[in-house]
């Protein structure tokens, strides 16, 4: 079968062709104009996807050497994520299955992350552990089966991806910050400076008070050497990355202990930070887990995991009919 997928829950616009669970094509068009604003603006995202679904969908088609009227099935991103941007890719699904008569099928993007798994091999069998770190979610998750997913934790406040984008924007860094605190982070000592890890007993995550406790210390460093962030960027990188990356780690052993699980894989954004997959393989190779780290251009937001899903619904015949609606809510 020849699944379309579409993405549109935040700032790309990505559209990929799935035939027989082979992803043959995933195009990605990211939106440069939120660099300007320091964040995502929803509705410029919303008219930049109005502007890129179509040429996207038909770089998709041309990238797979198919033809528009191979296509048997449409899946698209129906949440969570932002209405208006949402309300895009939506619309485009319901109007192409419609006009071509083919199943249309609802993707939940958090599923997607995890499902991403299932493009390459090695894939992971069912139970495993998933931590989904994103720009809007921290979780991890025991995931039974391909859409039978239970959250066992969960952030409190911002997301990791928050936590790495709203430190950059302290260091002056411009937006989305994580792949360049990842970047500068290569260069900088871990223990130059200490931030707190929070205390929390059970599965659960919070960031807020790290970035404050790194505002504070820059704050505090700049009062005595006004040029403390030119001089010390690569230190306050580093340390921030590793007080992330062990935050991460201490739930996932957690997790696994809980649980009895040792099957560990990673998802989402965030998943793209090196210092996250170093040190989850060498926790992995410690703790004796088979570990699992998706390739990099599955990481973040891409319509390959939504057609990769949407493959696995095929299968299952689970169609959604032409009054669904998308929503900016949604669970795993
Ligand atoms: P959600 O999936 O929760 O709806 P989203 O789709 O916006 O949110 P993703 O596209 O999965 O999130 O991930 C984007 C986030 O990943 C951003 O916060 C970005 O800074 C972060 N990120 C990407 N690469 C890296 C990296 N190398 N290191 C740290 N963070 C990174
Ligand atoms: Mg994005
Ligand atoms: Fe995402």
């Amino acid at each position: 079968a020849i699944i379309l997928g579409i993405e549109s829950s935040c700032d790309e616009t990505s559209a990929s062709i799935c035939i027989d669970g082979e992803i043959k094509s995933n195009i990605i068009a990211s939106q440069a104009i939120h660099a300007k604003y320091g964040g995502v603006v929803p509705e410029l995202a919303s008219r930049a996807h109005q502007q890129h679904i179509i040429p996207t969908v038909d770089q998709a088609i041309v990238q797979a050497k198919i033809h528009k009227n191979d296509i048997d099935a449409v899946a698209f991103t129906r949440g969570p994520g932002l209405l208006g941007a949402l309300l895009v890719g939506t619309s485009f699904a319901k109007s192409f299955a419609l006009a071509r008569n083919i199943p249309l099928i609802e993707v939940n993007h958090m599923q997607a992350h995890i499902l991403a798994h299932f493009i390459d091999d090695p894939k992971p069998e069912f139970p495993f552990l998933c931590l989904t770190v994103s720009g809007g979610h921290t979780q991890i998750v025991l995931v039974k089966d391909y859409f039978e997913m239970e959250l066992l934790g969960q952030t409190l406040d911002d997301a990791a991806g928050e936590a790495f984008d709203k430190t950059a924007k302290i260091l002056n860094l411009p937006y989305p910050g994580g792949p360049l605190i990842d970047k500068y982070a290569k260069e900088g000592n871990p223990h130059a400076f200490q931030l707190p890890e929070p205390q929390i007993e059970n599965l659960d995550f919070s960031f807020s008070g790290l970035k404050t406790a790194i505002l504070y210390m820059v704050q505090a460093q700049e009062k005595i050497n006004p040029n403390f962030l030119q001089e010390q960027l690569a230190d306050v990188c580093a340390s921030v990355q590793s007080r992330i990356v062990s935050i991460l780690l201490n739930k996932l052993k957690k997790a696994a202990k809980l649980t009895g699980v040792s099957r560990i894989a990673i998802a989402g954004g965030v998943s793209a930070n090196s210092g996250l997959r170093k040190a989850l393989l060498e926790t992995g190779d410690r703790l004796g887990w088979n570990v699992f780290i998706p390739k990099f251009e599955y990481c973040t937001d891409n319509a390959a995991m939504i057609a990769i899903a949407g493959y696995q619904k095929y299968l299952q015949k689970s169609f959604v009919a032409q009054d669904v609606t998308p929503l900016a809510r949604m669970h795993v």
